[in-house]
């Protein structure tokens, strides 16, 4: 079969890295890729916004499976209109994508059916919203509704400063993501994330993982796309891993089938779980970055039955091994990062690197001129190692960084602290 792999970034070449081995598969296309999925795949330069050029590429190279990595095309309702045409898609359509395009959508749903999530408020006018605030305690989280890359949830310690995040929602900065604002009750405890497959109707919990948002040691610094991961996530036990699918995945997929838009894809469950038990922070509609890195070097099982039957609604029956082993990714950025960086800077020692057998690197914002690796995005490299438990996974990683020769990029030297240093 032939697949095309939407997206350019670490978690397209991990998930790359594992479609290649499939014995299904006879050639991947990527659009964009980057210098390290076009070890594995054919990269192509096609306009994913365009939908009919997408979709004549479909047709012209007999694309069995659309594989969609990250959000925004599936917001802008890319599988409803291969869909239309025939072509089979894993990720959800532009409906179900709400879960993750709309804060206030997934809110109301979550009140609606029961799940357990913090207290909000909805608004679209900034006078409400700070009254509002002004009636809620310290911290309060303010989110513009939409897709914001992040960069749209400030956690407000004080009234004034919540009253000029709402004015920054609203004043256009975000688009239309900030046409709507979310006030929200400020959850304490330790954040885990949880993906399952799902075709709609069956669903197929995968693993857990932890990601590390700020761009520096002990958690400090700007907020930025995710510096690191690991999975498992040693806080969700069985137990709660269970509670997680009985409150929180079965009635959200259930609630989705019964407002008539059934959910296909992988669900992306960021938690809080506080005194044991958990709420739903934010729903992603497709997998993370970089916990996909850590994902997908754990799977055991081919990757692509698993995507085909959710596109055609026959999960039910399948199950996929794991390695018992831990994994865990280091991401190295661009000096400067989440902010302005140098782009074009020289990335040496990646076959040193990578020459341990359980570890990967995976490419995000890298190309290939003659034969230089050079940096061409924020997040460039997300070197990942699998390891009995995450701290031997964590050594491993580390041991490859540092065989890797880039002076213009950094990395934070602690993913995993918390996993390493848990006493329980
Ligand atoms: P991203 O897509 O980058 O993960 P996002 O813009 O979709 O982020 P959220 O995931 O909703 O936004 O929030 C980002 C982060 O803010 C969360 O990972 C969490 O650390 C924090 N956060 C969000 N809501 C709350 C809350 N109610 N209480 C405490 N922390 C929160």
């Amino acid at each position: 079969m032939n697949v095309l792999l939407i997206g350019g970034g670490g978690r397209e070449h991990a998930l790359a890295w594992k479609l290649a081995q499939s014995p299904l598969l006879d050639t991947l296309y990527c659009a964009p890729g980057n210098a390290g999925i076009a070890e594995v795949a054919a990269c192509v330069d096609l306009e994913v916004d365009d939908h009919t050029a997408v979709a004549a590429f479909c047709r012209d190279k007999a694309i069995g499976l659309v594989i969609v990595g990250p959000e925004a095309p599936l917001v802008a309702g890319l599988t409803d209109d291969l869909e239309a045409q025939g072509i089979r898609v894993f990720g959800p359509s532009k409906a179900a994508a709400a879960l993750e395009g709309s804060k206030g959508f997934t809110k109301d749903l979550c009140a609606d059916f029961n799940i357990p999530t913090a207290a909000y408020g909805r608004f679209s006018e900034a006078p409400p919203a700070k009254a509002h605030v002004e009636s809620q305690g310290l911290p309060i989280v303010v989110k513009a509704d939409g897709l914001a890359a992040g960069k749209g949830v400030i956690i407000a310690t004080s009234h004034f400063e919540a009253h000029s995040a709402i004015d920054a929602c609203f004043s256009g900065a975000f688009g239309e993501a900030g046409a709507e604002v979310v006030v929200e009750e400020h959850l304490t405890g330790e954040e885990a994330s949880f993906f399952a497959l799902t075709d709609g109707e069956t669903v197929l919990p995968l693993a857990t993982a932890q990601d590390h948002k700020r761009a520096y040691d002990r958690d400090t610094g700007p907020n930025t796309g995710g510096m690191g991961a690991y999975s498992p996530a040693p806080v969700m036990t069985d137990a709660l891993c269970a509670r997680v699918m009985d409150e929180i995945i079965l009635p959200t997929v259930a609630a989705m089938k019964a407002r008539g838009m059934p959910f296909k894809g992988v669900l992306y469950a960021g938690l809080m779980i506080q005194d044991g038990a958990p709420k739903l922070i934010e729903y992603n509609v497709r997998f993370g970055d970089p916990e996909a890195q850590a994902l997908m070097l754990r799977l055991k099982s081919d990757l692509l039955p698993a995507l085909l039957a959710v596109a055609e609604g026959r999960l039910g029956g399948l199950s996929l091994d794991w390695h018992d082993e831990a994994a865990l990714c280091v991401v190295m950025a661009a000096k400067g990062y989440p902010d302005s960086y140098k782009k074009g800077t020289e990335i040496k020692g990646l076959d040193a690197a990578g020459a341990d057998p359980e570890v990967e690197i995976f490419h995000a914002g890298t190309t290939r001129e003659g034969d230089r690796i050079l940096a061409t995005g924020g997040r460039v490299l997300g070197v990942t190692a699998r390891g009995p438990d995450i701290g031997q996974a964590k050594d491993r990683a580390y041991a490859a960084v540092d065989k890797i020769a880039w002076p213009g990029g950094f990395c934070r030297r602690d993913i995993g602290w918390r996993a390493v240093g848990r006493k329980d």
